[in-house]
C-alpha cells in the first residue's frame, strides 16, 4: 500500500530531524500539506501513521493534514481553474487538456510542533 511507504518515509524524515536536536523534544503534532493531486489518501495516511507510530518516539504525536486543492492553469485562456479530481481535468472554457499545475501535488511537512524536552539537571 502506497500510504504505508509514504508514512515510513515521513517517520524517517522526522526521526532524522529529531535525533539532530541537542535535546530531542517531545513532538505533539506533525503538520502535513497533502495535495489533492498527490496520489495520497489523507485518511489512509492517518490510518498508516496511527499504526506505525506505536511504540516509537512519535507514539503521542498527532498528524494534522492540510489538504491543498488542485489548481491548474490554462495558458490559452490565461486563467486558473479547479479541475474535478478523477472526473474532469480539462479547462472549463476551452476544453483544453490540463497542461500546468499550480498547486495540488504537494506532499510535505509544513511544521513540527513540539514541547521542549524535560531536562533533569537536579
Ligand atoms: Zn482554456
Amino acid at each position: 500500500m502506497h500510504e504505508t511507504d509514504m508514512t515510513k518515509a515521513l517517520i524517517t524524515t522526522v526521526r532524522d530531524w529529531w535525533t539532530e536536536q541537542p535535546r530531542p523534544p517531545h513532538i505533539t503534532h506533525i503538520h502535513l500539506a497533502v495535495g489533492e493531486f498527490a496520489g495520497v489518501e489523507p485518511q489512509s495516511l492517518e490510518f498508516a501513521f496511527a499504526s506505525q507510530k506505536q511504540n516509537t518516539f512519535l507514539a503521542a504525536a498527532e498528524l494534522v493534514i492540510e489538504e491543498i486543492p488542485l489548481v491548474a492553469y490554462c495558458r490559452p485562456c490565461n486563467q486558473e481553474y479547479r479541475p474535478r479530481v478523477g472526473l474532469e481535468y480539462s479547462c472549463p472554457s476551452c476544453r483544453g487538456p490540463m497542461a500546468e499545475i499550480r498547486s495540488g501535488r504537494e506532499l510535505k511537512i509544513q511544521h513540527i510542533q513540539y514541547q521542549e524536552a524535560y531536562a533533569p539537571n537536579l
